[in-house]
């Protein structure tokens, strides 16, 4: 076990995007990527000797289930936890809208299911986003066939908009949506900001920071990064490409076997990654002006915003 350390990634997370489909629509959702071009979930063999690997090698300290909606294939997702279990990996969690079946039969046998397979922390999407297209009842009854499949892990996770303090129609609705679920005996967690990417760049434009040419800040201070030589964990596509960032991908799985993948990870051969942890946005500006690609002149929010949005760019020039 961690015999091979690789000083730029130590896997001590593994996340699946067990698929990309999704059961709601929310406004603000920013897991909406070209679902076309993905299939429509992960594998399963494939996502469990994942795991395995990853696990016997690097005893990671936790693994993630999220989406879309994984809950569309709770077998997928229970294998994973199951494999996670058998293998060791302490922490086990889902990310879920809560809306699993609208029978309440088949809510209760995911549920066990779930449990029996070992996941020991469930992340329900709470707020008014959700609750514009999900009834509160529903999830409510999904959270109510965790408890009694003795669940105690259960965290509600609003998105707020701007911040929880600030005063908006948005977060009044979701304040009070969290209110009608106080008698449940779960926990709130701090919830998170609504990030500028996907839907919300569309319908919530108003609500967002002011876009920049240069937008401040390094990687591993945005949320759910972490500086390029230093990748804490690894994100697995449902077509099972290996991202260390956002749509950072280092190969596929399915090719390549997920160990050599980790082992042979070294920033500082990939050009335009050596770029942004030498120069930071500056580089990768100059890497993109190279392959004659120039930034969008309204600007960005943030620098993920723009470092994807570039790498996009030069990606399709060089196709
Ligand atoms: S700027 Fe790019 S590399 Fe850095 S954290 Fe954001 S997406 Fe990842």
């Amino acid at each position: 076990m961690k015999d091979h350390i690789n000083k730029y990634l130590t896997p001590n997370r593994i996340e699946f995007a067990v698929t990309y489909l999704c059961n709601s629509k929310c406004k603000h959702c920013y897991s909406i990527k070209n679902n076309e071009t993905f299939p429509e979930h992960i594998d399963e063999s494939l996502a469990v000797e994942t795991v395995r690997k990853v696990g016997e090698q690097y005893s990671p300290e936790s693994i993630m289930t999220f989406g879309g909606e994984p809950l569309l294939f709770p077998e997928i997702v229970a294998a994973i936890h199951k494999e996670a279990m058998d293998v060791g990996i302490p922490s086990r969690e889902i990310i879920t809208n809560g809306y699993w079946s609208k029978d309440a039969k088949k809510v209760k046998e995911i549920a066990k299911n779930l449990k029996e397979s070992g996941v020991n922390e469930i992340i329900v999407s709470v707020d008014t986003f959700h609750q514009e297209q999900i009834l509160l009842d529903n999830v409510r009854k999904t959270i109510e066939s965790c408890l009694q499949e003795g669940f105690q892990n259960i965290l509600l996770n609003p998105c707020w908009v701007v911040s929880e303090e600030n005063d908006n129609q948005y977060n009044q609705k979701t304040k009070s949506i969290l209110q009608k679920l106080e008698d449940l005996p779960v926990r709130k967690s701090e919830g998170n900001i609504m990030e500028p990417s996907g839907l919300a760049l569309i319908n919530l434009k108003e609500f967002l920071p002011p876009k920049e040419k240069l937008p401040a800040g390094k990687c591993g201070d945005m949320p759910y990064t972490d500086p390029l030589d230093s990748v804490k964990g690894i994100c697995i596509e449902p077509d099972g490409k290996v991202a260390v960032c956002n749509d950072f991908y280092i190969g596929n799985a399915f090719e390549t076997d997920i160990i050599s993948l980790i082992e042979n990870y070294n920033p500082f051969k990939i050009p335009v990654m050596k770029e942004i942890i030498e120069n930071g946005m500056e580089g990768l500006l100059n890497w993109a002006k190279a392959k004659g690609v120039k930034p969008d002149p309204e600007g960005y929010y943030s620098i993920c915003q723009m470092c994807i949005d570039i790498r996009r760019k030069v990606n399709k020039i060089l196709k």
